[in-house]
């Protein structure tokens, strides 16, 4: 696995434009933004997208240094993570992350029912959120999408829940999920319940002590940053594995925090084979500490 640091920005000024440049050439990046830099009606726009190999202090530097093209914008200069992984990661991993079912904004809903919040963590505030009721969205929408998520919780329709039972899938129960909005288009939908909490992960010092991450966690959680290490578990883990798992660990956002699914590779294999899967369904691979 190769790990990049990625972000973009905009600046609209050549004066600006000095100052990053200035910076980058003082950390011997060789970069230069994509021109033309004069848009229609005389405006200045300038783009930048650095994708750095990652090294920690190097990265948090930078972003520290270029704090100021964010002045009067609110909030801070961000990089994100791009991971790499090699043919034998992706294609030795028994499981996967499945965080993108494809870019189309019906696949992505919020549940019209309602959740129970219970404190996660009392530093942060953080909730987690439980359901003792069905979720609650409009079941059209999977039938005729087949896969949809409702904020992280996978549903699918009759079909793809006729194809996991055919596929005699472990590790899941099925929800129905109830209908909102007009009779007519009330359709059979399922919540797909992971009943199999994995074991613990083995996750190298390196990631675990990462400045970066460690400054945007909460020091009692240890959740809240937008950066997230692949899954590490070491080479027992098969033992464990069922076709629907939840981690043991909890990765939150600024309000919530969640155990996160993983798939199995017959899952993923199932669903490619299957002609449900394109090239915007990002699958990520776990790593098995040798
Ligand atoms: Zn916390």
């Amino acid at each position: 696995m190769k790990i990049y640091a990625t972000t973009r920005f905009t600046v609209e000024s050549f004066e600006m434009k000095e100052r990053i440049d200035t910076v980058l050439k003082s950390f011997d990046i060789d970069y230069t933004p994509p021109g033309p830099y004069i848009i229609k009606g005389g405006y200045i726009v300038i783009d930048y997208h650095l994708h750095l190999q990652y090294e920690p202090y190097f990265v948090g530097n930078l972003m520290k240094e270029l704090q100021f093209v964010r002045e009067g914008k609110g909030g801070e200069l961000e990089f994100m993570f791009d991971f790499q992984f090699t043919d034998y990661e992706m294609n030795d991993s028994p499981l996967f992350d499945m965080y993108s079912i494809g870019n189309i904004p019906r696949r992505y809903l919020t549940n019209e029912g309602q959740y129970n919040s219970k404190i996660f963590c009392q530093t942060c505030e953080k909730v987690y959120v439980e359901k003792d009721t069905p979720l609650v969205i409009n079941t059209k929408t999977v039938d005729q999408q087949d896969f949809v998520y409702v904020d992280s919780r996978l549903v699918i329709s009759e079909k793809i829940a006729c194809l996991f039972k055919s596929s005699k899938l472990t590790g899941y129960l099925l929800e129905q999920v109830e209908h909102y909005g007009s009779k007519r288009k009330r359709r059979p939908a399922y919540e797909v319940v992971p009943t199999n909490i994995l074991t613990p992960q083995c996750i190298p010092d390196e990631y675990k002590n990462d400045p970066n991450v460690k400054k945007l966690n909460c020091p009692a959680c240890n959740t809240g940053s937008h950066l997230i290490f692949p899954y590490h578990y070491d080479q027992g883990i098969s033992k464990f594995v069922e076709d629907f798992n939840l981690s043991f660990e909890y990765t939150g956002n600024e309000k919530s925090a969640k155990r996160n699914v993983l798939i199995s590779r017959k899952v993923k294999d199932l669903l490619t084979e299957n002609g449900y899967v394109d090239e915007e369904w990002i699958f990520q691979p776990i790593i098995i500490k040798k």
